[in-house]
């Protein structure tokens, strides 16, 4: 079959993986400008020069076998590269976190810059100007639902069951080492996580540290302006890190609205009857390896 697939982040691309394992055509569509969608990685010119922070995920575990043996081939064609900061079991993209998800496009037919806002079906699936024999959804549970919809209200309905949490982020650049020895500190005031993005495996440039808060303040602070959430995120750092901000060469901010799901155990969803299925992390939990679970077990029960 021609598989349309929506969203070509680590769910959609372990199911257009697996999909043509079983001999099928996958073609995705993705609304970002290059690889990443919640593993990204953001890259800013500065005086000392180019500075690049993982703004979403920080790192990934393996634990079920297949998910290990990816991992693995991944680490010996060197994508990948353990990050004892965040514990011994946590691996990192590298040179940068969107690296598997770079590496796994590269394998298939992908539109970047193409966003879906609607899928037809008269017979066959259209999706712009072109047909396909089934559809995939693989984009977050709160942008499932309105694509969906017409289709298969009763997905539709499970998607709307998941609900995401939101995560303010700020990545800050520096002029010299931030004076601490540690290069993860977690819960310090509303900062869930305070990474030094660039003591990560096989980072270049300027010192760069990654902010994220906690769920309840980002909620709470939703529609802050990004210049506020940035001020309060690098007092907390001054506070509790010591941080002059006098150093700083470079700031940004990224507010991920649908950041982490508050998972369903459904695995994946597949309506064999029409040709469309759902898969990513917010149908097994809220990590990478779940995402790329997903993808395969959707590719799995859309079978040969
Ligand atoms: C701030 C943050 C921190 C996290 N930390 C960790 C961590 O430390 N460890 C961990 O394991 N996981 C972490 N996660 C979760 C992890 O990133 C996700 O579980 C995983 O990346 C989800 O993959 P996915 O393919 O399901 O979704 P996504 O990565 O969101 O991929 C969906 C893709 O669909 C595209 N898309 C969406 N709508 C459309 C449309 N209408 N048309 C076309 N394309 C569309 C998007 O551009 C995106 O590329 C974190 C996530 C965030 C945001």
């Amino acid at each position: 079959m021609r598989i349309g697939i929506v969203g070509a982040g680590m769910a959609g691309l372990s199911c257009a993986q697996a999909l043509r394992l079983h001999g099928h055509e996958p073609v995705l569509f993705d609304k970002g400008r290059g690889p990443g969608g919640r593993m990204s990685t953001r890259r800013l010119d500065t005086v000392l020069g180019q500075v690049s922070f993982d703004h979403g995920a920080q790192y990934l575990t393996a634990r079920d076998p297949a998910f290990v043996a990816q991992v693995a081939n991944w680490a010996d064609a060197g994508h990948v590269a353990r990050w004892p900061a965040a514990g011994a079991d946590a691996w990192v993209g590298t040179p940068a976190m969107n690296t598997p998800i770079r590496v796994m496009a590269q394998d298939h037919d992908v539109r970047w810059n193409t966003r879906i806002d609607a899928i037809a079906r008269d017979g066959t699936w259209r999706m712009g100007d072109e047909a396909f024999d089934a559809v995939v959804i693989a984009v977050p549970a709160e942008q499932v639902a309105a694509l969906v919809e017409p289709h298969d209200r009763a997905l539709a309905d499970t998607a709307r069951s998941a609900v995401s949490s939101p995560c303010w982020t700020v990545m800050a650049a520096f002029d010299r080492p931030v004076p601490t020895d540690r290069d993860r500190w977690t819960n310090i005031g509303i900062v869930a996580s305070a990474v030094r993005n660039s003591a990560k495996p096989g980072r270049t440039g300027p010192e760069a540290w990654v902010l994220q808060a906690d769920e309840d303040w980002s909620r709470d602070h939703l529609e802050d302006q990004p210049e506020a959430v940035e001020q309060t995120f690098l007092a907390t750092l001054t506070k509790h890190i010591g941080v002059d901000l006098e150093n700083i060469v470079a700031t940004s901010v990224h507010r991920w609205r649908y950041a982490k799901a508050s998972p369903l155990d459904h695995g994946a969803v597949w309506n064999a009857a029409i040709g469309l299925g759902a898969c990513g992390d917010w149908l097994i939990a809220p990590r990478i390896e779940a995402a790329w679970l997903s993808g395969r077990k959707l590719a799995q029960r859309i079978g040969g």
